[in-house]
Order: structure tokens, then C-alpha cells, then sequence
């Protein structure tokens, strides 16, 4: 196989220098041009996997599917077999979307909810279900969030056991500032001294196994500090958070991989792959 493919030589001295690509844990950091697609889509797709992917387009986030299924497939894992489940209370407003050999979506009915801080913290148990049914046919998952596009590829280089997204709001600030939980009865507590990178809510994944296990600890954990009266600050983001820093990520992507509209693209940004759109929160949200 290696005969046949063509790319440039990899360098043992020279490649990136203005980010940093492997975190001090040895996990390695997903920029632009650290990896070449034509080599990792032939160790990959030998594979035969399924790419599960889990959105949510609950109330008028259902506006928001059209975007993101379309673009998904142009840039999402192309050539893989890819399962995209839609969670909605508004199962006849998902669009019809022409879809590729070996890509499916399916619709799965959820309740409506008053608060967006609800819907937005009961995914991970809705997708840890998900995730119940899906063992032994799907190797990779990806949870994403439904108001945002794609626009570059987004592929096998994303792969691995646990896999975070580093956050584009906060990537160059010290960690004292980071949206953390910051009280202590929350079970997603991170004291000051505490925190690698502040990872998204808007899109986390990995194995099946490994996505299952972070999204029972997740939910348990918001569930119990619910009982408790507490609701962390960013609510599952901040359990996320949370769970990377006690379970290093095997795989960090760059803010290339969850970019935001509104931000001006910063000069080690090569290219946005995903990127959420601009929304007024008051017209789309069912509360304030
Ligand atoms: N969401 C939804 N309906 C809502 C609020 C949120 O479906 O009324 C889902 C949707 O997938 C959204 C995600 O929860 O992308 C996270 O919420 P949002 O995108 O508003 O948070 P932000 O990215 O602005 O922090
Ligand atoms: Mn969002």
C-alpha cells in the first residue's frame, strides 16, 4: 500500500513552531499541517469504522439542522461510514438532506424543556443511552453542537480513545481564569492551581467505550450535585472539564475544530473546520 501512496516526506527536525502540538502528557494536539489526511484516511479507512455523531436540535435549534447536516456532508469524515443521530422534539422539521453511500441519519424524539441550561445538561445521558444501543457496531462518537458548520475537514486525524476540543474563547489565558466551577460543593469543581486547557461543550468524543464511560460519570455527576441544589456554571462543559482533568484526553484538537463566527481568525488558525454561527440567544432560547 505505502508503494502506491503519494506524499511529501515527513520531517524529523522542521514542522510547526508557532503552536504547540503534544500536550505534556504526550497526547498529540491536532493543527493543520501536523498531519497528512492522504496517509491517515489510508491507515483508516482499511478499518471499515463507524462514526457515530450525536446533535441536538431541540425547540428552535431545529433551524439550525439544515446548516450543519449539509456541511457535515462535505467535510465530516468522507468516505467513512457515518451515523448521524438527531435528537429532537421536533421530529417533521429535520430536513431532508442528500446523503452519500455509507452515511445515515436517524431522528430520536426528546422532550421539550423551558430552560436551555436543561436541554444543553441532559445530552450526555440522552447520548450515553444512545451509546448503550450502539455496542459492537460503532467504533468512534462524536457529540456536537447543532449551531455551527463545517468548513474544512474534519476527519481520521480526530480519532482516538478520548478526544477534547480546545476551546477558541479562552486558549490564551492562564488557567485561574478559565469557566471553570469554581465552587467547591460542585462535583465539577476546579481549584485555581487546577486545569490544563478549557476544553468545549460543543463537541468531545472518542471510542464508543471510552464516550460511554465519560458520559455516565458526566451525567452522574451533574444529577448528584442537582440533588444537591447546585447546577455548575456551564453545565455539562463544566463536568466535561472536569472529567479531562482527571482522565487526560488521549487526543487534543486545536480551536480549528470548534471555531467561533464572530471571533477574527487569529494568525495560527490555518484553517476553521468548525465553527459555530452567530445567533440572537433571545430570539432562539426558550429562556433567558
Ligand atoms: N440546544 C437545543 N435547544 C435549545 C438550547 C440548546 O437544541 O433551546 C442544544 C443545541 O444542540 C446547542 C447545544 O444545546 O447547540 C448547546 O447550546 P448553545 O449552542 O445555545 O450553547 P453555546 O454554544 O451558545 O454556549
Ligand atoms: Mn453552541
Amino acid at each position: 500500500m505505502w508503494q502506491r501512496l503519494k506524499y511529501d516526506q515527513p520531517s524529523i527536525t522542521k514542522g510547526r513552531t508557532d503552536v504547540v502540538t503534544v500536550t505534556p502528557w504526550l497526547a498529540p494536539v491536532i493543527w493543520e499541517s501536523t498531519f497528512e489526511p492522504v496517509l491517515l484516511d489510508a491507515i483508516f479507512k482499511p478499518k471499515n469504522l463507524t462514526i457515530a455523531a450525536s446533535v441536538f436540535a431541540v425547540g428552535k435549534y431545529v433551524q439550525f439542522l439544515k446548516d450543519f447536516l449539509e456541511t457535515s456532508e462535505k467535510f465530516f469524515f468522507i468516505g467513512f461510514n457515518v451515523h448521524i443521530f438527531v435528537f429532537t422534539d421536533r421530529p417533521q422539521d429535520v430536513p431532508k438532506v442528500q446523503l452519500a453511500a455509507g452515511r445515515k441519519i436517524s431522528v430520536r424524539k426528546v422532550p421539550s424543556s423551558k430552560r436551555w441550561q436543561e436541554i444543553s445538561a441532559r445530552r450526555m445521558e440522552m447520548v450515553h443511552a444512545l451509546l448503550r444501543d450502539l455496542r459492537g457496531s460503532t467504533h468512534y462518537v462524536f457529540c456536537l453542537d447543532v449551531d455551527s458548520k463545517f468548513h474544512g475537514r474534519w476527519g481520521s486525524e480526530s480519532l482516538s480513545e478520548t478526544v477534547a476540543v480546545v476551546h477558541p474563547g479562552y486558549y490564551g489565558d492562564g488557567r485561574s481564569r478559565f469557566p471553570y466551577e469554581r465552587r467547591p460543593q460542585s462535583r465539577a469543581y476546579m481549584a485555581p492551581s487546577d486545569g490544563d486547557f478549557y476544553y468545549c461543550g460543543g463537541a468531545f468524543g472518542g471510542s464508543l467505550d471510552q464516550v460511554l464511560e465519560l458520559t455516565q460519570v458526566c451525567s452522574k455527576n451533574y444529577r448528584d450535585d442537582e440533588k444537591d441544589g447546585v447546577e455548575a456554571a456551564w453545565q455539562e462543559e463544566s463536568h466535561l472539564n472536569r472529567y479531562f482533568w482527571e482522565n487526560k484526553p488521549s487526543k487534543v484538537l486545536s480551536p480549528e475544530y470548534l471555531w467561533q463566527d464572530f471571533k477574527p481568525r487569529n494568525p495560527e488558525i490555518h484553517i476553521i473546520r468548525f465553527s459555530g454561527v452567530n445567533k440572537n440567544y433571545a430570539a432562539i432560547r426558550p429562556n433567558a
